[in-house]
């Protein structure tokens, strides 16, 4: 028996899918990748934007001869497009799914399997912990002892309600997972292999919010720490108006929180940020981000902009132009809007702007961020930094620093999962090439050059 998973989207959804994959494993399925080969495919989706929802029945639209050939094979939609209330449109259009379940909900396909009679021991356990969230059998058998980097969702949902986002009429209102669990969930990734983890949020720096004793991120950020064989940790994504002094500071402070902060801006002017019900103006973020660099001065930034936001003016994106110009990320998502049905801006506000100019916007930050990355970057040419080695790509290792920035490297050796400083001699925008400095470290903790 075979199973084959098609992922769009975030992190969150990456994260889900490495557990579906684990419970179907678990069930004696074994990974393809091929999905004509698989007797349950999963579609993970994302509705983020028009284009990541068009992937979807781009998917699904291929899956309806596969499964008029093979009416046998189990067909999972799951993630975003389904939504945690369900679509009942998506039952009525594409009638050869099966199995309709919510972001990170295991139960409904595990629930169709036993109906199949496919029932066993472990469909049980798994079918008792159906929240994807629940359970320590993290990594798929296929990924354990060779993924070194996962992702840990910590809060699930958002309740912020940003004019433009879908998200909380999906995932729903945020909820925490108690810290307890989620030390329990990286202990067992560390005796998988993992070396290195990155908690999830939609609003990460919200955690703890609505847990009866309140922990903040800093509190979960020293549990996390206190786990010997977990050498770098990070967190994504944060929100400008909950990036405390306490967790700036817990990143200052705690050696194996890696200096990387992705905290989106979104615009860079104080009438669309207050249309996009963002909370904050740009001064507020510039204060941020000084803060930030002033306390950890090594830091690497990532940040998110939308371009063409409902009555987006010239001079408008001008200051987001120059916002960027100014703080010089690492890092820029960039996205073109798209209204996304259900949300505040889609109601009320007008997609006024033509997808040619939003693309021409996107294409003038695209240029200059590329400019700033690939200035930031060159400034490693010559350093030699510590690479936690990912996985081999083509001929070549492939690892990030702890700035996470994206290095590759020439060695025999089998690298993976350790911890190489690496000379860096070529650097552009996107990634760097170099060569080892000396012998390998196993603990990223104790840097022996340059902490980047
Ligand atoms: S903070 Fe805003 S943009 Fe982010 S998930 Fe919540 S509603 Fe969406």
């Amino acid at each position: 028996m075979r199973y084959h998973i098609w992922t769009a989207g975030c992190q969150m959804n990456v994260a889900d899918s490495q557990r579906v994959a684990s419970a179907l494993e678990k069930l004696g399925y074994l990974p393809s990748p091929r999905a004509e080969e698989a007797d349950v495919i999963v579609l993970n989706t994302c509705v983020v934007r028009q284009s990541a929802e068009d992937k979807a029945y781009g998917w699904l639209h291929t899956l309806r001869p596969l499964k008029a050939r093979r009416p046998e094979v189990v067909i999972n939609l799951m993630g975003c497009l389904v939504g945690i209330k369900g679509n009942p449109e998506l039952k009525t259009a594409f009638p050869f799914v099966d199995v309709f379940s919510p972001p990170s909900d295991l139960g409904p396909l595990i629930e169709h399997l036993l109906m199949l009679d496919v029932g066993s021991p472990e469909l049980l356990e798994i079918q008792h912990h159906h929240t994807l969230m629940d359970r320590d059998w993290v990594l798929p058998q296929s990924e354990r002892g060779r993924l070194v980097s996962a992702y840990v969702p910590v809060i699930e949902g958002c309740s912020h309600a940003c004019s433009f986002c879908v998200i909380p009429l999906r995932r729903g209102v945020e909820h925490s997972r108690p810290m307890d669990e989620v030390t329990s969930e990286v202990r067992c990734l560390a005796k998988q292999g993992v070396r290195e983890v990155t908690l999830l949020g939609q609003i990460v720096d919200r955690y703890g919010k609505d847990l009866p004793d309140r922990p903040t991120l800093a509190d979960l950020l020293r549990e996390v720490h206190e786990i010997e064989e977990i050498d770098r940790i990070r967190f994504l994504t944060s929100h400008p108006n909950w990036l405390t002094d306490e967790l700036i500071e817990a990143v200052a402070e705690l050696p194996k929180v890696c200096e990387h902060i992705e905290v989106p801006v979104q615009a860079g002017d104080d009438e669309i940020l207050r249309r996009m019900k963002r909370g904050y103006s740009t001064e507020d973020y510039r204060l941020l981000i000084k803060q930030i660099r002033q306390r950890v001065p090594e830091t690497s930034l990532a940040t998110d902009i939308i371009v063409g936001f409902p009555g987006e003016t010239t001079i408008q994106f001008r200051r987001t132009y120059q916002l960027l110009e100014e703080l010089r990320f690492d890092v820029v998502h960039l996205a073109r809007y798209s209204p996304r049905p259900g949300t505040v801006a889609a109601r009320r506000m007008e997609d006024d702007l033509p997808q040619e100019e939003k693309m021409y916007r996107f294409r003038v930050l695209e240029e200059l961020q590329a400019q700033i990355a690939g200035e930031i970057n060159t400034g490693y040419v010559g350093r030699t930094v510590n690479v936690l080695v990912e996985e081999m790509h083509k001929d070549r290792w492939k690892g990030r620093t702890r700035t996470n920035k994206l290095v590759f490297f020439k060695s025999d050796d089998n690298l993976r999962g350790q911890i190489v400083p690496v000379r860096i001699e070529w650097a552009g925008p996107w990634s760097m090439r170099g060569v080892p400095a000396m012998s390998v470290h196993t603990q990223s903790t104790t840097p022996i050059v340059t902490a980047v």
